[in-house]
C-alpha cells in the first residue's frame, strides 16, 4: 500500500511492530507508548487519514476494526471484564498519526474521560 504514516511504514513491514492480528483488511499491533496495561491500535490497510475523510463506500472499514476490536479482547479473555475503543479525530481530537486507528484499551478499569 502507499501512504505516508509510520502505520504505512509498519504495514510494508518498513518498521517493526509487535503485530497482534493481521487479515486482508486490517493491522493491529500493541502501542508504543501504552496507556493501559492491554493497549491495540487497530489500522485499515486502506489509507484513510481521518475519520471525516471516511467515505460512504467504506464505511464498512469503521465496522471491522470495532470487531476485529472486540474478537481480540473474546480471544484474550477480557472481554467480559470490559475494555474500550476511541478514535481520535484531528487536532482537539488528540490525533497524531493522521491513518484512522482504533485504540482497544483494556487491562484494568479505565477512567471515566479520555484515555
Ligand atoms: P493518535 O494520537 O493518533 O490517536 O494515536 C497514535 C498512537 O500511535 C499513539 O498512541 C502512539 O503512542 C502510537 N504510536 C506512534 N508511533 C508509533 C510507532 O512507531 N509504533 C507503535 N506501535 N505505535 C506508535
Amino acid at each position: 500500500m502507499s501512504g505516508d504514516t509510520i502505520f504505512h511504514r509498519i504495514i510494508r513491514r518498513e518498521i517493526p511492530a509487535n503485530i497482534v492480528h493481521e487479515d486482508e483488511h486490517i493491522i493491529a499491533f500493541r502501542d508504543i507508548a501504552p496507556q493501559a496495561p492491554i493497549h491495540i491500535l487497530f489500522v485499515p490497510k486502506t489509507t484513510i487519514p481521518t475519520l471525516n475523510d471516511v467515505q460512504p463506500d467504506q464505511a464498512e472499514i469503521i465496522g471491522r476494526l470495532a470487531v476485529a476490536a472486540a474478537n481480540y479482547a473474546k480471544a484474550q479473555g477480557f472481554a467480559e471484564d470490559g475494555y474500550r475503543i476511541v478514535m481520535n479525530c484531528n487536532d482537539h481530537g488528540g490525533q497524531t498519526v493522521f491513518q484512522i486507528h482504533l485504540h482497544l484499551l483494556a487491562g484494568a478499569p479505565l477512567g471515566r474521560f479520555g484515555t
